[in-house]
């Protein structure tokens, strides 16, 4: 099976090329088994060989369309390989960033921009990893940010802070949502927030600095600071003022990505659990035999499934142009949830085994508790589902 994803792939609805697509991803993964990440963890280091083994394989340009080197094809295969991705033991979170990103391009970026970008991006010669959003002051509001971009003659000035600006330091390019008009001067709050996709090459060391974060995980997590930065007016993606909603465009296919690497998580704890059930044996038996072992891990499989099923369903109707939130939403709540539960019965299934580093549970245990805050917390998805799926009153 080769390891690369060619221009000849069939469509992503042919269920027989996604599954290829799969047996090379695993095919891939099996190259970085628990020994590679547990270093990378114990070193907080980025897994850069991993990345280009991806990039290399073609599979960080599934979405971008064949006219610009990529493979064009949909957000079910890219759900497909990050499901792989995480099912195989190893971790998106160095990678997923440019999938995630790619709709606002695609959707709202220039034809010079896309030219300029997409096929180095392809190519891997060009990275687009970074996505500075959240703020330190704002949180989850992220009309109340503050980061600001004024126009002056043929560029804009950027000044501000992004907080949690994964991959920054192994980034070229980040998409940056700034305001360009005061939220108090802006006829709606969502109005005059922009987009830019920055040149980070050009910007580090002339008005744009990087400050890593250190985390309970190996994220490559920052802060980035902006004082003075000149950008071209070039780098305005879209319209300027309406950057906010291209954001929230791109929202579903993030919770979606998520959610299929949750998906992965929770087979991965499935069967680390199951097969250290059914091996390790106490008073005599496979502790899997006792129901209070077996019963956790059938309950976690259950909720795998079926987050499962919904998070194909999401990327179906994401695929179709039809409208997702409410699966999107859906599905990144009970994955998050499934690979958590999924997570926490491994743990106590290895007993104390679950603590040892070398089993790379407690690693994949750490690792996947994230998906209940990050992207977008667990409280916020429910807040989503009662007022605008309910109806019922918003209640921020
Ligand atoms: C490792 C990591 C990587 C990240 N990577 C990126 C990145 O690359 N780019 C980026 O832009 N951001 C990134 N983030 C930020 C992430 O998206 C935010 O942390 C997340 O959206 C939550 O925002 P916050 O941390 O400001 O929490 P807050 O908004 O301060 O919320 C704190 C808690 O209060 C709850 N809460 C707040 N308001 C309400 C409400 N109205 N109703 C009910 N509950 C509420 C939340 O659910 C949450 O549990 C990352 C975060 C982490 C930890």
């Amino acid at each position: 099976m080769t390891e690369t994803l060619t221009h000849a792939t069939p469509h992503a609805s042919d269920e027989a090329a996604v599954d290829q697509i799969r047996e090379a991803v695993r095919a891939l993964c099996a190259r970085f088994p628990g020994e590679y990440w547990r270093a990378k963890d114990r070193e907080r280091s980025y897994p850069s060989e991993f990345v280009a083994a991806m990039t290399e394989g073609g599979y960080l340009g599934v979405l971008i369309p064949e006219a610009y080197g990529g493979s064009g094809l949909g957000l079910s295969t890219a759900v497909a390989i990050l499901e792989e991705v995480h099912a195989a033991g190893c971790n998106a979170a160095a990678l997923h960033a440019q999938m995630y990103t790619m709709g606002t391009v695609l959707r709202h970026g220039s034809q010079a921009q896309k030219t300029l970008w997409l096929p180095k991006i392809a190519t891997g010669e060009v990275r687009l990893q970074a996505f500075g959003v959240t703020e330190p002051t704002a949180g989850t509001d992220t009309t109340s940010i503050a980061t600001s971009a004024v126009r002056r003659g043929d560029v804009y000035v950027i000044n501000g802070q992004k907080v949690w600006t994964s991959r920054a330091e192994h980034s070229d390019l980040m998409v940056l949502l700034a305001r360009t008009t005061p939220k108090d001067q802006a006829a709606r709050k969502a109005d005059g927030i922009s987009v830019f996709l920055v040149d980070m090459r050009a910007a580090r060391g002339h008005g744009m600095t990087i400050k890593p974060i250190r985390t309970m995980i190996n994220h490559a997590t920052t802060e980035v600071f902006f004082d003075n930065l000149e950008i071209p007016a070039s780098c305005l993606v879209g319209e300027e003022g309406r950057g906010f909603r291209y954001i929230l465009d791109g929202m579903n296919a993030e919770r979606i990505l998520i959610a299929a690497e949750c998906v992965g998580d929770n087979r991965w704890f499935v069967e680390k659990a199951s097969s250290y059930a059914r091996e390790r044996v106490v008073f005599g038996r496979p502790i899997g035999q006792n129901q209070g072992v077996a019963f956790p891990i059938a309950r976690a499989h259950a909720q795998g499934r079926a987050a499962r099923l919904m998070t194909y369903e999401a990327a179906r109707l994401y695929d179709l142009g039809q409208p997702c939130a409410e699966e999107a939403n859906t599905a990144k709540l009970l994955a998050s949830e499934a690979s958590w539960a999924a997570a926490d019965t491994c743990l106590q299934t290895h007993g104390g085994f679950g603590f040892a580093e070398e089993y790379d549970v407690e690693r994949k245990f750490r690792e996947t508790r994230l998906y209940q805050v990050a992207p977008i917390s667990t409280n916020l998805i429910l807040s989503y589902l009662a007022e605008h799926v309910l109806g019922l009153p918003r209640s921020y």
